[in-house]
């Protein structure tokens, strides 16, 4: 007898218990989380086999069935367990199936025996990626019995679980390589990488595409309506330094942290890979531009020839720079400062100015408030704390005894 046999499955049903366990199963094109996995055990808890550990049970040929409920399945959570009658469950979409391991040899014991007739049948199996179909035929001359079974519902000719087995790794950013890598070393049918890029190309990139103009058109709509509208502009290439071939320019509606669009630019577009930033930039406002989208502000890195296109073509939106990118930049030449002979204190000030720059951009009110804390650093440094500008007249932060760190004003 097979470990999980009908017979041995009928035998100790009565006293089954049921473990329910929880896993994150991607769908196909909305993908619900925290999809619901059950799994019957088929021993009760109180057998001697329950008690056994799970490897003893493996290598024991006197144990019929695995125990597959007790408290030795460290995957088992008796807290999460329900009964689950399915008899009168509703038909669910592909996607909202729960699917199971089979193993072969369970599957095809279902089909050796006629259930009309009782006797042998001839049984035939269809293979195509993660999909099975058995043709069962009776082999007694008098009985006509035959069926055709499908381990998976057709979307026209193409098996449902291939295609979401493909949009799973899509959908979750992961390898298919690798996840064809760990069901091949459980022995569990899958397909070739090439069906995986047809199911990519054909199906899931176009669906992800269509899903995103939608969202897109929703988001632009409710944009439309405002007055100000504030964007965070930036452009990711496919290698760092001057020669990328592909960037993506995106923009951020900075109120609500969401993207509102992306622009893709290929080099050869452009005269060379530094201009795809513009270029992206430009995309991306008119065609924001010809959605109703009025753009108040645009915070950006410091690219210049961005900073150009700002200034000269687009001066009635405001244009300001990321404080990161401000912050990177400024560092730099804090560092090249301390360097010099004569700035050696200039180092331990590195640190203290940089967190003051972001303080000032983060804190403030206005941009008054921002320009005032920032510059007052100039004062300060020089153990100077009351300030002219009435932004912020004297800073906040209590009398320092430290002596040595205060720097000499030059004198003009
Ligand atoms: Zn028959
Ligand atoms: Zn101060």
């Amino acid at each position: 007898m097979t470990p999980c046999s009908a017979r041995g499955i009928h035998n100790h049903r009565s006293q089954a218990t049921v473990a329910t366990k929880t896993v994150g199963v991607g769908t196909l094109f909305q993908l619900p989380l925290g999809t619901s996995l059950k799994r019957k055990a088929l021993v009760p808890a109180e057998s001697p086999a329950a008690k056994q550990p799970l490897l003893e049970l493996l290598s024991s040929q006197e144990s019929e069935v695995p125990s597959l409920g007790s408290e030795e399945d460290p995957t088992y959570h008796p807290s999460t367990s329900k009964l689950d009658d399915i008899s009168e469950r509703e038909p669910t979409q592909p996607q909202h199936t729960v699917k199971y391991l089979v193993y072969e040899d369970c599957l095809l014991d279902l089909f050796r025996i006629c259930p009309t007739c009782s006797s042998v049948c001839k049984v035939r199996t269809f293979v195509k990626g993660t999909f099975l179909s058995v043709t069962q035929t009776c082999s007694h001359e008098f009985c006509e019995f035959s069926r055709k079974w499908n381990s998976q519902p057709l979307l026209r000719s193409t098996p449902a679980g291939n295609l979401q087995l493909s949009a799973a790794v899509y959908f979750t950013g992961s390898s298919f390589i690798q996840t064809n890598k760990v069901l091949n070393a459980m022995n569990v049918r899958t397909f070739s990488r090439m069906s995986h890029r047809n199911h990519v190309h054909q199906y899931i990139e176009a669906s992800v595409l269509h899903k995103w103009r939608l969202h897109q058109a929703g988001l632009l709509e409710g944009l439309k309506q405002k007055q100000r509208v504030s964007l965070g502009g930036d452009m990711r290439a496919d290698s760092p330094g001057h020669c990328a071939k592909y960037g993506s320019y995106t923009m951020m509606d900075l109120n609500t942290n969401k993207i509102v669009d992306t622009q893709l630019v290929q080099s050869n577009e452009v005269k060379s890979s530094v201009h795809m930033e513009k270029e992206g930039l430009i995309r991306s406002l008119k065609y924001l531009s010809k959605a109703g989208v009025k753009v108040d502000y645009l915070v950006t890195d410091r690219h210049n020839q961005v900073q150009k296109y700002m200034r000269e073509e687009k001066p009635t939106i405001t244009h300001y720079y990321d404080v990161w990118h401000l912050c990177k930049a400024f560092t730099k030449k804090l560092v090249a400062m301390a360097k010099l002979k004569e700035c050696v204190k200039v180092k331990l000030w590195k640190q203290s100015v940089k967190n003051h720059l972001y303080w000032s951009a983060s804190g403030s009110s206005s941009g008054e408030e921002t320009v005032a804390k920032w510059t007052s650093v100039i004062n300060h440094i020089t153990n100077v704390h009351v300030h002219d500008n009435p932004h912020f007249p004297k800073c906040l932060h209590p009398p320092s005894t430290d002596k040595n760190k205060w720097l000499k004003p030059a004198i003009h």
